[in-house]
C-alpha cells in the first residue's frame, strides 16, 4: 500500500474554518489519528498512486467503488493531475506565527497538501477527497479556499474550481463542487494573514472541534459546551 504524506503547517486548511473563526487556537495540538482517520489515510494514499499510474484500481481493494468516483471525476477533465503536493505560502511565511509556543511535527506558517491539482490556462480546479461520513459542501469552503489562495500564490490563474468527492457522506455518496472568483481568493488569504497575526479567542460552534476545549485547555471553550449541552468528546 502507498504510504499517505505527512507534511503539517501551523496554518493548515482542514482546520481552517475553526483558527480563522478563533486564532487563539492555533495553540491547539494535532488531534491523535484515530481508525476512521488511518483508513481515509490509505485511501487518500492509494487514490494518488492511481492518479499517477503507479496503482489501479484492482489494487484498491474495498477502497475501489470510493476511489473510482474520486479518479473518475478528476479524469474526465483530460488535465494532467498534480497529485498530493505540498504548497507553502511565501506570502504568510513562518514568522507570523513564530510567537506560539512549538508544536510537534508541524511546520509553521500557511500551507498544507492537496489532495489533487489540475492547472489549464488561467483555471485551478483544488480537489479535496474526504472519506469521513459528515457531509461537506464546496461552497464558502474555507479549506478549499485556503488551498485556493495558496496555489493563487503559484500560478497565473484567475478561476478557481473547488471540488469536495466524498464516497462515505451520510445519505449516500456526494460530489460538491463550486467556483471562486479571483477576488473571494484574494479576501480569503487577507482573512489568513489577520489570524495568523492575532490572539483573539471566540467561542462559536467550532469549538466543537477544538483539542483546547476537549483536552479542557481553554475555560471559555469548556464552559460554552457546558452551556450548549455538547456531551460527547469531539
Ligand atoms: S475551545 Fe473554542 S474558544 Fe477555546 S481556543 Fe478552542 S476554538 Fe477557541
Amino acid at each position: 500500500m502507498p504510504i499517505a504524506p505527512s507534511t503539517h503547517y501551523r496554518l493548515g486548511p482542514s482546520s481552517s474554518s475553526r483558527w480563522l473563526a478563533c486564532p487563539w487556537s492555533l495553540r491547539a495540538p494535532s488531534s491523535p489519528r484515530n481508525t476512521a482517520a488511518a483508513e481515509g489515510d490509505v485511501a487518500h494514499a492509494m487514490g494518488a498512486s492511481i492518479l499517477t499510474g503507479e496503482n489501479t484500481l484492482d489494487d484498491a481493494g474495498s477502497l475501489r467503488a470510493g476511489l473510482a468516483m474520486y479518479v473518475s471525476h478528476v479524469q474526465a477533465n483530460g488535465v494532467e493531475p498534480i497529485v498530493e503536493r505540498v504548497w507553502e505560502s511565501m506570502e504568510i511565511t513562518a514568522a507570523a506565527t513564530s510567537r506560539l509556543p512549538p508544536k510537534e511535527g508541524t511546520l509553521e506558517g500557511f500551507g498544507g497538501t492537496l489532495d489533487c491539482l489540475l492547472i489549464s490556462g488561467q483555471t485551478a480546479v483544488v480537489y479535496d477527497l474526504k472519506w469521513g461520513e459528515i457531509p461537506v459542501k464546496a461552497p464558502n469552503n474555507t479549506q478549499l479556499l485556503s488551498y485556493a489562495s495558496l496555489i493563487h500564490e503559484h500560478f497565473a490563474v484567475s478561476e478557481f474550481h473547488g471540488v469536495i468527492v466524498q464516497p462515505n457522506a451520510k445519505g449516500g455518496p456526494n460530489i460538491s463542487v463550486a467556483q471562486y472568483t479571483e477576488s473571494e481568493v484574494i479576501q480569503h488569504r487577507e482573512r489568513v494573514k489577520v489570524a495568523a497575526a492575532s490572539d483573539e479567542k471566540r467561542v462559536g460552534r467550532h469549538c466543537l472541534f477544538c483539542p483546547l476545549r476537549y483536552n479542557k485547555q481553554c475555560a471559555e471553550g469548556v464552559e460554552f459546551a457546558r452551556q450548549k449541552g455538547w456531551r460527547y468528546k469531539v
